[in-house]
């Protein structure tokens, strides 16, 4: 493929915040030591919880299902190392949610670590015939490997997978944008695992039945671009570079700036007949089909000027953050805030302890010199955050119904079609906390149908 002419794709709107990949986008995906205890969340998915299979001082190995699914969308979770359960615990998630928590006491002997892991998680043969695939069975095998959305939002994969004869697939888009600053973990799958990804791609296009695949890939990573375009050779698959811009990632914004559709408000990319899948949920995929792996492990970027040495780093889903910025070499003095995720999307977090989950796409760790203090002053109706906001809704109206508990308003301005991107906070001149704003009128309307 040549790749120096290809066309430019984006959606109207969003923001170009500094990028800040270069902590990490060059450290090659390297594997956690296996931690002494995994701790592993029952929610980690959008959903309901799953619901614990196993006792307390229970021997599990990697890989066997603790917990099931505790409805249609929800999913199980699986050991992530092998040793002996424990009683179960509570945690804060940095979203805020009290969970329950599976314990397990890593034993001595590790079947899957290091370089054995890593070649089953990124290497070997990832060829797939599909002829001898039952296209049918791989939403229920998704759904029992526990697989669920990589990019974040962690939603239950099996369940894009279904075929609705009546709301019939026709693209798939594999999302490789990662527009989110700091986060690489996504640019690494790609340039050192390609086949997994295409892999994944041709088992969802097989289960959903879209005719077209299309992977997505910002210009600010065109050696990925190359990588892929290499992996595809002469198949039948497209590749499209995006305009490096924030939230290029998001799937509404994604469906438009890829094939010019919109999204409904409120509505899902189905509605237009496309199902969106992130590239390292289709490398997850392929695992499930072709090495029987349940998800039990994620990449995750360790990066920011806080950390001694940035890294991408293959985790046990339930590691607890402390061991993993131990084994980056620990932070810096001058350290002022982490995160789960990015800046844009992401959660501070206070406490260590708390796990690594299937949507830890990263740990950014910000220094004072990164986060700017400013003081928050009343809106002075300048109109930045409607016209930043790629969903066209108008956050200061919502900002404002949160305040004031207005649930007429929050209904009338689609609170709930707000994806919290947070465009619209990053371009306030009077750093109104836009998106805490929103996520409360979330909830307050959340409540008042209860
Ligand atoms: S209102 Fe929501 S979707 Fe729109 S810019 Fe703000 S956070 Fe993003
Ligand atoms: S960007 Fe901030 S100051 Fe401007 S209208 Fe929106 S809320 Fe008000």
């Amino acid at each position: 493929m040549q790749l120096k002419n290809l066309p430019r794709f984006t959606f109207k709107k969003g923001i170009h915040p500094p990028e800040c990949k270069s902590f990490s986008e060059h450290q090659a995906i390297e594997v956690l030591p296996t931690p002494d205890i995994v701790r592993i969340p029952l929610l980690q998915h959008i959903g309901a919880p799953s619901k614990v299979s196993i006792k307390p001082r229970a021997e599990v190995a990697v890989g066997d299902k603790i917990a099931d699914s505790g409805g249609f969308i929800s999913a199980p979770v699986h050991a992530s190392v092998s040793g002996k359960t424990a009683r179960e615990g509570v945690i804060t998630l940095p979203n805020g949610r009290r969970v329950t928590t599976v314990p397990i006491k890593a034993s001595e002997e590790q079947p899957l670590e290091g370089d054995t892991l890593k070649e089953a998680f990124l290497g070997g043969d990832w060829s797939i015939n599909l002829d001898e695939i039952d296209p049918t069975s791989l939403s229920t095998a998704c759904s029992e490997a526990g697989i669920v959305g990589m990019g974040g939002a962690a939603f239950p994969t099996h369940v894009k997978l279904m075929r609705n004869e009546e709301r019939p697939v026709t693209d798939l888009l594999i999302n490789g944008c990662e527009c989110e600053p700091f986060l690489t973990a996504d640019h690494r799958l790609m340039l050192e695992s390609p086949a997994s990804i295409l892999a994944g791609a041709k088992l969802a296009a097989h289960a959903t039945g879209a005719e077209n695949i299309t992977i997505c890939i910002e210009e600010n990573k065109m050696d990925a671009v190359q990588a892929l375009a290499d992996a595809i050779g002469d198949e039948n698959i497209q590749i499209k570079v995006m305009l490096s811009k924030y939230p290029q990632g998001g799937e509404k914004s994604l469906v438009m700036a890829a094939l010019g559709k919109a999204v409904p408000t409120g509505g899902l990319p189905l509605d237009v007949g496309v199902v969106v899948m992130n590239v390292g949920t289709a490398s997850s995929l392929a695992r499930m089909v072709l090495r029987q792996m349940p998800l039990t492990h994620r990449i995750v970027t360790v990066t920011g000027a806080g950390i001694e040495n940035p890294k991408n780093l293959i985790v046990p889903i339930g590691t607890p953050f402390q061991t993993v910025i131990d084994y980056c070499g620990g932070i810096k003095d001058n350290v002022s805030r982490i995160i789960a995720g990015g800046p844009m999307m992401g959660f501070s977090v206070t406490d260590l302890e708390i796990p690594v989950t299937k949507g830890t796409s990263g740990i950014t760790v910000l220094t004072h010199d990164d986060i700017k203090q400013a003081n928050t002053t009343a809106c002075v109706r300048c109109g930045m955050c409607v016209d930043t906001c790629p969903l066209d809704l108008v956050p200061t109206k919502l900002a404002l119904a949160a305040r004031h508990k207005s649930i007429d308003t929050l209904k009338q301005y689609s609170v709930d079609a707000c994806m919290e991107c947070g465009c619209c906070a990053y371009q306030c001149p009077a750093n109104i906390p836009l998106v805490q704003l929103i996520r409360t009128g979330k909830i307050l309307k959340k409540m008042s149908n209860n």
